[in-house]
Formats: C-alpha cells, sequence, structure tokens
C-alpha cells in the first residue's frame, strides 16, 4: 500500500459537492495514432502549447482521455502534444522530457508509475511549467493540481454492488468470493482496492464472505500494468486450485474492466461450476459492456472521461490565465455534472497535499446502461444492442 493511503482515506468526509447548470462533456474523436504531436487552430489563448502524457494505448479508456484532451484543449485555441508510452516508464519519461524541450506551456500527465516520474517532474517544475496530476496522482511536490475521480468511491460502489446482489444483510450464505485488484505503481490502485475492502471486510470477518484461495492483501492480488492475461493466467491458477473439485464460487471483486476481462475469460474457460459469477468492474469499455450485455459481467463503475477532459481544460486555463483557484472553478465553470474540491485527500508527499478536483462515479449495469450511457450520449447502441463510444 502506499505510504499516505491510509491517512487519505480517512478525509473523505469535508468535501464541498457543487452542481451547477450550463453546459459540460464534449465527444471524443475516435482512435489515435501514439505518440505525436498536433496543432491548435489558434485563438484567444495566444496558441499556448500543452503537453499530454498518456500511460498506453493498450488499455482502452486512455484512447478516449487521449482525445478527448486534445479535442478539448484544441477546441480552445491551444496546440497539443499528444504521447503514449506504452506503459513504458522510461519512455513516459522521454516523452515528457521532450515536452519539455518543445517549451509547452503547461503538462497534463496521467503516469504509469507515480512514484517514477520524480527527476523529470523535478526538471517540469524547474522550467515552471505547471503541471495537472491526470486521473493518477503522481509523487511529487512540483505537481499543481490533481484532476481524478473519487478513486475511494469507485471502489465503495464495487464493494457495496456485491453486498446488495448476494443480500449479504439477509441471506445465510455463506458465499465465496475472489478479488483481484490494479497496478501497483498507479497510486490509484489501492484506493480501488481499499474502498471495496472497507465495505467487505466485515463480511469477511464474520464468516459470510469466504475468500477461499486466502489471497486477500493488495500486493498478493495486484495486477501488474492492469494486464488482462496476467488477471486471467492468476485467475486460472486460483481455479484450478481451489474451485476444480466443484467448489461454488460466487463473486470476483475485479477493480477495473481490463482486469474483468482477464477474470471472466479464466471463468469462462476453466471454472467447473454451473452458477454465473458476479464480476464487478470499471470504466465502461466496450468489451466489458458486451459481457454485461451478454450477462457474463455484472456491472461496472463508468467514469465520464469526456468530463473530466473538460475540467482539466478549465483548470489549465485558470492555471494560464493566474486566477486563484479552489472551488470558485467550480461554481464558475458552470458543468452540468457533479464535481467537488478537495484539499486533504491526497498528498504527494508527507505533509504536502495536492489540491484536487474530483468527479463522481456511476454504476452501471444491464438495466441501466442505455439510460446512463446511451441517453447521455457518451455511447451509441448498435442493432445487435452492443454499445459503442461515441466517436
Ligand atoms: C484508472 C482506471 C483504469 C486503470 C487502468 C486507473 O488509473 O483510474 O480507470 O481502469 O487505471 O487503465
Amino acid at each position: 500500500m502506499k505510504k499516505f493511503l491510509a491517512l487519505s482515506l480517512a478525509l473523505t468526509m469535508s468535501l464541498s459537492l457543487a452542481a451547477c447548470g450550463g453546459t459540460g462533456g464534449s465527444s471524443g474523436s475516435g482512435s489515435d495514432t501514439g505518440s505525436g504531436s498536433s496543432s491548435g487552430s489558434g485563438g484567444d489563448s495566444g496558441a499556448q502549447t500543452i503537453g499530454i502524457s498518456m500511460p498506453t494505448q493498450s488499455l482502452e479508456r486512455w484512447n478516449r482521455d487521449g482525445s478527448y484532451l486534445d479535442q478539448q484543449f484544441q477546441s480552445a485555441g491551444y496546440e497539443t502534444i499528444v504521447t503514449y508510452s506504452d506503459n513504458d516508464t522510461n519512455r513516459q519519461v522521454n516523452d515528457i522530457q521532450n515536452m519539455i524541450a518543445e517549451g509547452v506551456d503547461l503538462l497534463v500527465v496521467a503516469a504509469i508509475d507515480g512514484e517514477a516520474l520524480n527527476t523529470v517532474m523535478n526538471e517540469a517544475g524547474e522550467a515552471g511549467i505547471p503541471i495537472i496530476a491526470y486521473d493518477r496522482l503522481i509523487m511529487n511536490d512540483n505537481v499543481s493540481y490533481y484532476v481524478s475521480f473519487d478513486n475511494y468511491t469507485v471502489g465503495t460502489l464495487q464493494g457495496q454492488y456485491i453486498v446488495e446482489t448476494l443480500d449479504l444483510e439477509n441471506a445465510a450464505g455463506p458465499f465465496n468470493i475472489e478479488l483481484t485488484a490494479g497496478d501497483p505503481a498507479d497510486n490509484n490502485a489501492p484506493y480501488f482496492f481499499g474502498g471495496a475492502m472497507d465495505v467487505l471486510q466485515q463480511y469477511i470477518d464474520s464468516g459470510k464472505l469466504v475468500v477461499v484461495s486466502g489471497q486477500t492483501e493488495f500486493d498478493t492480488v495486484a495486477t501488474a500494468q492492469w494486464d488482462s492475461q496476467t488477471a486471467l493466467e492468476r485467475a486460472q491458477n486460483i481455479l484450478a486450485s481451489y474451485y476444480a473439485d466443484g467448489t461454488q464460487l460466487d463473486a470476483w471483486l475485479c477493480s477495473n474492466d481490463s482486469t474483468a476481462l482477464g477474470v471472466t475469460q479464466a471463468i469462462q474457460s476453466d471454472y467447473a461450476g454451473s452458477n454465473s459469477v458476479l464480476i464487478t468492474g470499471q470504466d465502461g469499455d466496450e468489451a466489458n459492456l458486451r459481457n454485461i450485455v451478454d450477462g457474463v459481467q455484472s456491472m461496472t463503475v463508468y467514469k465520464a472521461v469526456a468530463n473530466e477532459a473538460v475540467v482539466t481544460l478549465d483548470l489549465a486555463k485558470a492555471i494560464l490565465n493566474g486566477d486563484t483557484i479552489d472551488e470558485s472553478l467550480i461554481e464558475n465553470s458552470a458543468w452540468d455534472f457533479d464535481c467537488s474540491y478537495d484539499t486533504e485527500s491526497y498528498s504527494t508527499s508527507e505533509g504536502h497535499t495536492c489540491p484536487s478536483f474530483l468527479l463522481v462515479p456511476d454504476v452501471v449495469t444491464a438495466d441501466n446502461m442505455v439510460e446512463k450511457l446511451v441517453d447521455t450520449g457518451y455511447y451509441t447502441q448498435d442493432a445487435d444492442g452492443y454499445l459503442t463510444a461515441a466517436g
């Protein structure tokens, strides 16, 4: 677990939530082509340049993030440089160093490894370049602001879904469960897992939920690079070791959709039982939404990354304008989605908190998918009932 997690998790109380009317959201521009730069059309920003560093194109959401951010900044008149670093930290350092050398005016960085960007963040700091940590916090005090979703709540939503769906308050049980968390290098991963476990632990303690493999520690259930294949192989091992004798598996907590994809595949190929296993996720990746429609994944926690890009743009504008930044950004921006300003929950080093703008995640299931994702314009529904992210 990260050093500051315990402190941070305790501090979700003092958030101020503001919902404002007006316009917000945006639509993405489809797929990206990897590292490269693109130029905006100029405008009242004086064609300042924004460096946008994304972790990888191999996980679906970052393609959408990169595309939305690029589109948002360009339509506001900024020039952009967008890079994807193939989940390779050295490459991300190099990509950001190139942006600094290009003289970018502001950096938006979704870190591959929150602790491995120290040198380059210091270089950006020395060059006076403001840094927005995007979605994943970076452990460096040069980070000016953090824009993300409420990561802890993502986990609690997954945990609560399991509690409600298995009716743990009333059913006799016991129910068998396994756990899969995210990448230990990603500062978000312990928040997701911690949020879920804070809900589930009491049922594990009382024996109503049984982790048959006994694997409950974050470090044991973590998945390097959020890789589907890694999650698949661990799930296959667990199924072979603990469930091959016909032991029933009721639920598998997965911190996100890429890990859920691997676990679902393992259940389909290697699970001896015939019951459907409750599987959680996060992101609303197209393949997972398809699995939800098909009934082989139960839910996903959806995070409207289009809105995350909107917040990032408005924050960047305010930084570059030299405005005072606090919760008035939320009031003044007139977004049509909820966002809180939080100065306590996230720290880049001991005693150094990072002011954060946190959006609100939402549970998506087969029953509410059309209402939450199609009616809102984030996805379109194909004739076969499956969803495609709006391009
Ligand atoms: C993001 C998740 C995503 C995961 C893997 C996390 O930092 O917050 O939305 O599923 O990375 O890409």
